[in-house]
């Protein structure tokens, strides 16, 4: 009988154990590897289990925060270097982003971005219907112009951070499927250890990339994290006509060319958020997020919600929204002529794991020397995800670092500071 065997216990000493073997988690040992150091990545579930490996796929610069602009140019070129040493074909295309508008007033709501955009060297250009006709032949009548960055692109995200993770393991760095973190031991104020379900690693360096579940291993170190899981569901067809190769996104329906032929499909305007306990405590500061996105945020009971049980949940696996697959269906079609008919072949959801301003923490805990935190990317940590694993791996490291940090800062959050909110999830 094939018995599975116990697993191994993890190295006792590293010089950073980084929690969570994300994008996030991933991407940071990838710059610290380079670098020499010893690094073990401990994952509860599996590589990329969560977010990472169900996410829409874009690779966007467009529509950017300001403050992350500059760090996502660099991490698309991140991306490709990445890609080109992996021996797997990971998708990653630079065929750009659109964003289709059916009036002026959708025009408009891009015209904060494209005031700093140009300072950052990006070509993003607004596109008549005229240019939107010659990108894509017989493009429904409904879109007038668009945002369009050509050199934005998409990456498979099933297979993306899997393939990286193995080639970390061929470089010598430790990544530990089903190990979960439980702790984070310090001593005299310097994280001593961490404390995983197969035993303890002593480390002076610990990096929080846990996504959804960064606030519960936080918290047990005294640091608040108001952070919420909202349910985000996509679906993907079977091999469909080519009509955009890259990433589009209209008012009503979102579609990603996949490697595999078919589209990687959403609609934005349906996400569901489970609080637990925990969570209920931050609705304050998630007061203005909830006040913009009041139509699309559906507040759900907590039968979803996660507690901090890493072993429970190894991975989050959501069912997908009945009524986002519904959506979905119903305008394929109706939003994309070429569509029209083609087979939904799969459909699944992920967790995001919002911050009330929607941009990451990316910093380190004050009062725990060690204890560094790269979370919270709201739903657009995909692609920023090597940009702020290079960031990460030069903050442990004590090397200055070329982007400015302060509104990653985790202090905003309890300094009195005036959130500013990021574009929308
Ligand atoms: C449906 C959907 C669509 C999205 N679309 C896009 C997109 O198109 N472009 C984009 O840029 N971003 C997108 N995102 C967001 C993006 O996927 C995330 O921001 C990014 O993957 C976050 O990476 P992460 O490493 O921080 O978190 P995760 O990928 O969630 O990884 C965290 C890992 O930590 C592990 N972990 C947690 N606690 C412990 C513990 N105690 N011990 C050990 N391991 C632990 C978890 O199991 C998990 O694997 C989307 C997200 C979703 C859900």
């Amino acid at each position: 009988m094939n018995q599975q065997q116990p697993p191994a216990p993890p190295p006792s000493k590293a010089d950073v154990v980084i929690v969570g073997a994300g994008v996030a988690g991933i991407s940071a040992a990838w710059f610290l590897n380079q670098a020499g150091l010893e690094v073990v990545v401990c994952e509860k579930g599996v590589v990329a289990g969560e977010q990472s490996g169900r996410n829409w796929g874009w690779c966007r610069q467009q529509g950017r925060d300001q403050a992350e602009l500059p760090i996502v140019i660099e991490s698309l070129n991140l991306w490709q270097q990445i890609a080109d040493e992996l021996e797997t074909d990971i998708g990653f295309r630079r065929e750009g982003s659109l964003y289709l508008c059916e009036n002026d007033e959708e025009m408009a709501r891009h015209d904060r971005f494209m005031a700093f955009a140009p300072d950052y060297g990006l070509a993003t250009e607004r596109l008549s219907r005229g240019h939107l006709e010659e990108l894509i032949p017989g493009c429904p009548k409904r879109w007038q112009s668009a945002l369009y960055t050509p050199d934005d692109a998409r990456a498979e995200p099933s297979l993306a951070v899997p393939a990286m993770a193995a080639a970390l393991r061929k470089r010598g760095t430790t990544v530990l499927e089903n190990c979960a973190v439980e702790a984070i031991e310090t001593a005299n104020r310097q994280v001593s250890a961490v404390i995983t379900e197969h035993g303890r690693i002593e480390t002076p360096t610990v990096l929080v990339a846990a996504g959804a579940w960064s606030t519960f291993l936080l918290k047990a170190c005294g640091i608040r994290l108001p952070q919420l899981t909202v349910k985000a569901s996509v679906a993907r067809t079977v091999p469909a006509p080519l009509i955009f190769n890259g990433n589009a996104s209209g008012s009503q329906i979102s579609f990603r060319r996949r490697l595999d032929g078919g589209y990687t499909i959403a609609s934005s305007d349906y996400l569901e958020v489970f609080p637990s306990l925990t969570q209920l405590g931050f609705v304050k500061d998630f007061m203005p997020l909830i006040k913009t996105s009041f139509g699309k945020l559906k507040l759900r009971l907590p039968e979803l919600s996660i507690d901090g049980d890493y072993k429970r949940q190894r991975t989050l696996n959501p069912v997908p929204s009945a009524a986002t697959v519904a959506r979905i269906r119903a305008r394929l079609g109706d939003r994309v002529p070429a569509f029209d008919g083609i087979e939904i072949a799969e459909a699944w959801s992920g967790m995001i794991d919002a911050l009330p301003d929607v941009v990451p923490v990316l910093d380190r805990a004050a009062g725990t020397g060690g204890l560094w935190i790269s979370t919270g990317f709201s739903g657009h940590g995909f692609g920023i995800g090597p940009g702020a694993g290079k960031i990460m791996s030069e903050l442990i490291q004590n090397n200055a670092v070329d982007h400015d940090l302060s509104r990653f800062r985790l202090s905003r959050f309890s300094d009195g500071s005036q959130l500013e909110l990021g574009p929308a999830i």
